[in-house]
Formats: C-alpha cells, structure tokens, sequence
C-alpha cells in the first residue's frame, strides 16, 4: 500500500476527465445554475485544489468545475445533475480543513459554500440561530453579541472555518472540555441527499429546543465530512453569554505534573471552560515570535479558563490556583479582560509561532489531531517528543489537555524530499501512538483523505455499519468519494512513502 492509497477509481465514480470532457461539462452545469456561478478556467480551479493538509500541499487536486452555491435550489440542481450523469460531487466551506476532505481527489465538481453565508434569523426568546452553511464562526459571534447570546463551539480557525464546515466535521475547539463539541449544538438541519431530495431533520419547521422524535438524523450528518449529503441549512443552539471569565496560568517543569494539575482541578469540583496545554517548544516558539508576551520557559504551561457570573469565577480561578499550586512552579490568575486576552495570545499565536523554531521550514497538518484519554497525556507528550527526535522532524505540540487532545506541529523543510519523506512516516507514528494509548487518530479536525488509512483499525467491524449507511444514502458513491472511507481514496503519487498502518 503507497501512502494508504489504492490505484484505480471506485466502483460508480467516474475517472478523471479529459480537457474537452470538462468543458463540456462546464457547458451543461451552466445550465444548471447561473453562469457566473459555474469556474472551469485552469488558473480559477487552481484555487479549489487545496486545503491546510499537508497531503493537499503535497498533492493538490484540482477539480474539472467549481460551482459557487447561491441558494439551495442551486445546491439541489447541482445534485440532480451529478447523480444522473455520475458525476463526484465534493463540498467546500473554507478549506480550513486538515485532512483533504474537501479536496476532490476524484475530480469533478467542488461545490463552495461559502457565498451561502446569511445568518437567516436570530431567535432570541427561542435561543437559537438560523444560518447558512458559509457563515463564519468569527461572524456568527459578532452578529450574536448584541444579543447576549453564545455559539459555544469556537475553534482556532474562527476567522475562516463556516459553519457548515464545523458541523461536517463536528468541530471542537478551545472550550470544547465544557461545552461540547459542535454536533451538541445543532437543532436541525436542511440536507440536499446525493440524489437531490432536500430533507430538514430535526423535525420539520421545528423552533423546539429539545426531540425525541425518531432516528436522530442530525447526527449522522454532524461529521459526515460531506460524505452523505450536502448541508444547507443549520439551525443552532444558542446560550446566554457568560457575564465573566478569568484565566488561571501555571507553569511546570515535570510534564507529568501538569497532567496531575489536570486531574486535581477535576477533584476539587471545577469544570473549567478551557484547559490548554503549551510545551516547551510552542512556548519558546510563542516568546520568539511575540518577544513582548515574555513567557516564563518550562516544560509545560497550562491555561485554564473559568467562565459565569463574576463572584462564581473568582471562587473558580481561586480554587485552580489551590488545587494546582503543590505540582507547579508558578502559578497566577486574573480576572482582567486585557490581561486575560495577552495571556490568550500566547496560545493563539501558536500555530503561527512555531515556523520560527526552524527557520526554512513550515508547519505541516499531518498527524496533528490526534485525541488521547487525559491520564495518558502526558505519556503521549513525552512519546511525540521521543519520536520527533527518532524522525529528525522537531515537533512542538500544544492542545485542548482538559478533552486530550494534542496538535502536534510537524516542522518541515518541504524543499528537502527526506524530510517530507520522514515528516509523513512520524506523522503515520503519532497516529498509531494515539491508537495504541486508546485514543482516536482525529480528536477534532476530522478524516477526510489523509486519516482514512486508520479508520479500519480504529472502527473494526462498525467501519461495515458505517459503509452500509453510506451505500443506503449514495448507492452510486458520488458524494465526496475520497473522504472516510480508505478503499475510496486514489493514489497521491507525491507520497511515495509505504506505510503500514496498525502492521508495526
Ligand atoms: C489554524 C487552524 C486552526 C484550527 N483550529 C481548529 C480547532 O480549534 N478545532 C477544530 O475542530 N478544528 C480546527 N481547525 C480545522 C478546521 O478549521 C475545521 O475542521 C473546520 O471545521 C473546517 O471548516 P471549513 O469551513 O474550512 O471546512 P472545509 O475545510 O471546507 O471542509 C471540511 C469538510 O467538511 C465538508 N463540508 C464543508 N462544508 C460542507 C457543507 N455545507 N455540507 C457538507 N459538507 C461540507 C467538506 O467536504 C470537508 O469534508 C483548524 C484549522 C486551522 C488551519
């Protein structure tokens, strides 16, 4: 097996077309929906070959046609079409994604979502927001706060990431640890079906906060990842906004006493909004890049955030610092917004800091999601370490601690062929350490492409109910084929790197 990947196309899924079959296929989309709306020049797919996995820098694939969704009945003519002619359909929001899934490794048409982008009705009395797939979680928060109300999840990538996207790929995020995932948010959904039908799950017309009404469709297509249908609707649970939060930060130079502090903030009765993690390399990454943030060093530095009314957060914060002081070297908190949004900073810059490790390098999305049981994190910690020096590839890694999630940032010449060959061979080992400690390959960012080779190790024989589900929806695999499932994923030949997964 190269790379997880198998050499002819699936069964249902037409090959790649040739330059006259994509014109032409351009000419009748444009019948479809509106001209404009249909890009079939080289240079304008160029754009759509992509998304932020190192799989995808490494191997782009562009599509035969892009189509700009205006509105659902584009989504559903679009849909028609494509079953009847077999063509791939792959959906797009704003390609922050980590793993390829919304990069059409089989070719044919990339629907982008992102110009459905209207937040169609906020509900106050109701606690709950209509909205298209485009919207930008960034926007969604700013358009909820004149209302006193929270869309919970919130991940990193805010000022991209729609949440169309966040709802296909579950998306976490910082306060995940208390809130939930994104699939704990979503009311209802509109989802145009591979064949074109438009459903709403949810129940129908329904402004209910809570259903035990039949089979809960909403979740099946919560993390989907686009595989069974095309999401063009979410209708989301809100909350009021907390009125305060204050940040605890404790500094420590064992790795396994922060995973202690963990667990010792869990005894003493807190559940705190976010528990962030920074080793030493993202800090000194972080105080490299952002001289004025003047981190303390240390083998890790953990952010824990407290959130709800203003005497609540201060019993909060105090009893984080009681329940974390005998096991840290330094610990302070604040319930000062300026002060809370530097100490945030450090965090937020990470993902952007840690190029400065390396100069000439860049950070590579590969294996950089991986979730582990909390008591194991700190093993997890040291065995990433272990295996970024074993590989040659430095690694700094920073994560979501309280739910066990670690973002492994690989740091990759990508001009040098070795160190792209050795980046994706540790990447396939943090992946098998995250099985081996009984966790999962993708604690947030999802499977798309680049993780598929796992899922028969991580999902056994419900990997088959998985599959059956996918068939009962889409009989004839035309709905973003590589995503998921690995027998549906094409060769990349830019990773000619064998990999055996689950064989070492
Ligand atoms: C710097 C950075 C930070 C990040 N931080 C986080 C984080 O904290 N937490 C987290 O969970 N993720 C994070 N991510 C990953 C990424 O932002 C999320 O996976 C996000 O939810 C993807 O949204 P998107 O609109 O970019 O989707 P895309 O990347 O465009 O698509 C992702 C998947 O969803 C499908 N899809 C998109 N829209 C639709 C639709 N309308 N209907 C059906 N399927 C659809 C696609 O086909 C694809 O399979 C981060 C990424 C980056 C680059």
């Amino acid at each position: 097996m190269t790379g997880g990947l198998r050499l002819e196309a699936p069964a249902g899924v037409a090959p790649r077309r040739t330059r006259a079959e994509r014109l032409a296929l351009a000419a009748d989309l444009r019948r479809v929906v509106a001209d404009g709306d249909v890009l079939s020049d080289d240079v304008e797919l160029e754009v759509y070959g992509y998304d932020a996995s190192f799989m995808a820098q490494l191997a782009p694939s562009v599509p035969d046609v892009a189509i700009v969704a205006r509105s659902e009945a584009d989504v559903v003519a679009v849909m028609r079409y494509a079953a009847a002619n077999g063509v791939p359909v792959t959906p797009r929001g704003a390609a922050s994604g980590c793993a390829g899934g919304c990069v059409a490794m089989h070719g044919g048409i990339v629907l982008a979502m992102n110009a459905m982008n209207r937040v169609l009705d906020v509900d106050a009395p109701n606690g709950q927001v209509t909205v298209e797939p485009g919207v930008v979680h960034a926007r969604l928060i700013e358009v909820l706060a004149p209302h006193g109300l929270l869309f919970p999840p919130d991940p990193g990538s805010s000022r991209m990431a729609t949440v169309g996207g966040m709802a296909s790929t579950n998306a976490h995020g910082v306060r995940a640890v208390k809130y939930g995932p994104t699939g704990a948010w979503v009311l209802g959904l509109h989802v145009v079906l591979p064949d074109g039908t438009l459903i709403e799950t949810g129940s129908v017309g329904s402004r209910a906060k809570q259903s035990s009404a039949g089979l809960e469709l909403t979740k099946l297509f919560v993390g989907a990842e686009g595989t069974l249908g095309v999401v063009t609707r979410l209708r989301l649970k809100l909350l009021p906004r907390p009125k305060a939060r204050a940040l605890v930060i404790a500094m420590f130079d064992v790795l396994e006493r922060a995973g202690e502090a963990v667990q010792a903030v869990f005894r003493a009765g807190i559940s705190p909004s976010a528990i962030e993690i920074l080793d030493a390399r993202s800090l000194r990454a972080a105080n490299l890049y952002r001289p004025g943030l003047g981190l303390r060093e240390a083998e890790a530095m953990l952010l824990f955030e407290v959130d709800g009314n203003p005497a609540g957060v201060r019993w909060d914060a105090e009893t984080v610092v009681e329940a974390v002081r005998e096991l840290a070297t330094h610990v302070e908190w604040s319930d000062q917004e300026a002060q809370i949004a530097r100490l945030w900073e450090a965090r937020s810059v990470i993902g952007a800091a840690v190029g400065v490790l390396r100069p000439g390098s860049a950070r590579a999305y590969a294996g950089e999601d991986i979730c582990v049981p909390v008591d194991r994190i700190p093993e997890a910690l040291r065995a990433i370490q272990d295996l970024s020096a074993r590989h040659g590839i430095p690694v700094a890694t920073y994560g979501h601690i309280g739910g066990g999630s670690l973002h492994p940032a690989l740091l990759v010449d990508g001009r040098q062929r070795d160190d792209v060959r050795r980046a994706i061979e540790l990447a396939d080992a943090i992946h098998l350490l995250a099985l081996d400690l009984g966790g999962t390959v993708t604690g947030e960012h999802g499977v798309g492409a680049a993780r598929a080779m796992y899922m028969p190790r991580e999902h056994g024989p419900a990997l088959d109910t998985m599959r059956a589900i996918k068939r009962a929806l889409d009989p004839t695999g035309i709905m973003n084929p590589a995503t998921i499932f690995p027998e549906d994923v094409p060769p990349t030949p830019a990773l000619d790197v064998t990999l055996v997964p689950g064989g070492r």
